[in-house]
């Protein structure tokens, strides 16, 4: 089975993961982020679609709520980075 990259933003605490191949440009993550994190990229994906990225990673709370939106599994958070050192 071939692996779907997955692209990964993050800072000291937390990470988000987007695969972009799975996202359908949708919007949703982006509409109902209630920290307006998240922006659609400029570029498309392989089938012409925008994918979201963290233009504010810094504002974003790790409520989940993209992760749980989204239709395509194509974005999860971890906000807990500092708990998987080991
Ligand atoms: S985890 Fe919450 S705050 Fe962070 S990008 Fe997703 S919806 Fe926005
Ligand atoms: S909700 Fe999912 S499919 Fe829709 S734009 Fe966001 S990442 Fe893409």
């Amino acid at each position: 089975m071939r692996e779907v990259e997955v692209i990964i933003y993050k800072d000291k605490k937390k990470a988000i993961y987007i695969r972009e191949k799975f996202c359908k440009g949708c919007g949703i993550c982006i509409h109902f982020c209630p920290r307006n994190v998240l922006e659609f990229q400029k570029k498309v994906n392989e089938n012409g679609h925008h994918p979201p990225y963290p233009k504010y990673l810094d504002k974003c709370t790790g409520c989940n709520i993209c992760t749980l939106l989204c239709p395509d599994y194509a974005i999860w958070i971890n906000k807990n980075l500092s708990l998987n050192k080991y």
